[in-house]
């Protein structure tokens, strides 16, 4: 496995929609691994293929529960996923990026969304996600339309300007 670089605001490589993946193959197996282990270590709590530089509709998520942090880290691999329900309710929260440095926002997202997507192996399932992972869902299927968050907050915030526990968790 391999760390790859992670592209920051304002390469254009993060405003284009990425390409649906077409083929399973070992290279796609490559570039998830590669995914995983440039997440951590950068580390970040989701990491989409066009912050690589790559144009293509994958993301993956490492996320624990919210309520018990002795419950080990899930990951989550997407390839081609889409928002197929989202609540009515809403949530503002705080959200950062491994692309964007220097700031952290407030975004309005849907509490709950439903993501029907494909596994690495091509195979279809459906995941409902609420609270914060489905705000890391709806930030991550955003880098695939080439949406950063800065384009849907309400407001920005300079980093060097917050204290450390504000700063968890940043996307
Ligand atoms: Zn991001």
């Amino acid at each position: 496995m391999t760390i790859r670089e992670i592209i920051t605001i304002p390469d254009p490589r993060l405003k284009i929609k990425a390409k649906k993946i077409t083929s399973f193959d070992k290279d796609l197996h490559l570039l998830i691994d590669d995914m995983i282990e440039t997440m951590r270590e950068a580390p970040g709590v989701g990491l989409a293929a066009p912050q690589l530089g790559i144009s293509q509709k994958i993301f993956v998520a490492e996320f624990g529960d919210e309520t018990d942090e002795e419950v080990e880290p899930k990951v989550y691999i997407f390839v081609n996923p889409e928002i197929t329900e989202r609540s009515d309710d809403l949530m503002m929260g705080i959200e950062g990026c491994l692309s964007v440095p220097d700031y952290v926002g407030d975004v309005e997202r849907h509490l709950a969304v439903t993501v029907k997507a494909q596994n690495k192996h091509g195979k279809n399932f459906k995941i409902k996600a609420e609270g914060w992972l489905a705000r890391i869902f709806q930030h991550e299927i955003d880098h695939l339309h080439g949406v950063l968050f800065p384009d849907v907050a309400e407001k920005l915030y300079d980093i060097t300007e917050m204290a450390d526990e504000d700063l968890e968790d940043i996307v």
